[in-house]
């Protein structure tokens, strides 16, 4: 039985938009295992959560979102910027053939390894370093998933390593932002007002 409280959060998605199949995919990744230690009984809840480091876990209705402009069909390869608790990670591996996953603070990286395994997710590689500069030696990517507010533009490097007919989702400047790259141009689609934690990144 589902706790009615996780019920009434993927009904509160459902209306907002959020797909079927995305909602399955949170489902199996529940984001009370991704919730910080006391703060299990806001896990339902459609805000952010706080985490060590001044980082939160994101909005249940932001990570549906930015999963379903991804476009998933269950076979690609996708790279996250900002693993955090790991969740929105978690729900992208459900959707995804494999995730790797890039985080700045060793410590978080270390608290979403022991997450992901209590979720039983195989599927994710993290990484712990700086995401601006993506992962050339795993690059291309089919989608790409930027969890921290970029200012004035996507970094650079994380355009080059999307490959040929991917996406990229990234909060620029307060709003969510669409990418698709085909050939050499990208086609960019402004979306909804969002807030995140800023990217912090030495890459420029
Ligand atoms: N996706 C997370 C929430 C992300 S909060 C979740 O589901 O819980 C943004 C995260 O991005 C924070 O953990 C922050 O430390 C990280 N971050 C900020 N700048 C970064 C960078 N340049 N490279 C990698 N991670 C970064």
């Amino acid at each position: 039985m589902m706790d009615p409280a996780e019920v009434a959060l993927y009904e509160r998605l459902r209306r907002g938009g959020v797909s079927e199949r995305t909602l399955r995919a949170m489902a199996a990744a529940p984001r009370v295992l991704f919730a910080p230690a006391g703060a299990e009984d806001r896990a339902w809840a459609d805000e952010p959560l706080a985490l060590p480091a001044g980082q939160t876990v994101s909005q249940p209705y932001v990570v549906g979102r930015m999963c379903d402009l991804l476009r998933l069909d269950g076979d690609e390869r996708v790279l996250d910027v900002g693993t955090g608790s790991g969740w929105h990670a978690a729900v992208l591996a459900r959707l995804a053939a494999h995730v790797w996953s890039i985080e700045r603070h060793a410590r978080l990286s270390a608290l979403a390894e022991r997450h992901l395994r209590d979720a039983g997710i195989d599927n994710v590689t993290l990484v712990v370093g700086d995401g601006a500069a993506g992962l050339p030696a795993r690059a291309p990517f089919d989608a790409i998933n930027v969890a921290a507010a970029c200012r004035h533009r996507v970094p650079p490097a994380l355009l080059e390593q999307l490959a040929d007919g991917g996406r990229l989702v990234a909060p620029v400047d307060g709003h969510l932002w669409q990418i698709a790259r085909h050939g050499d141009r990208l086609r960019r689609t402004r979306q909804e007002g969002v807030r995140f934690v800023p990217l912090v990144s030495d890459a420029g």
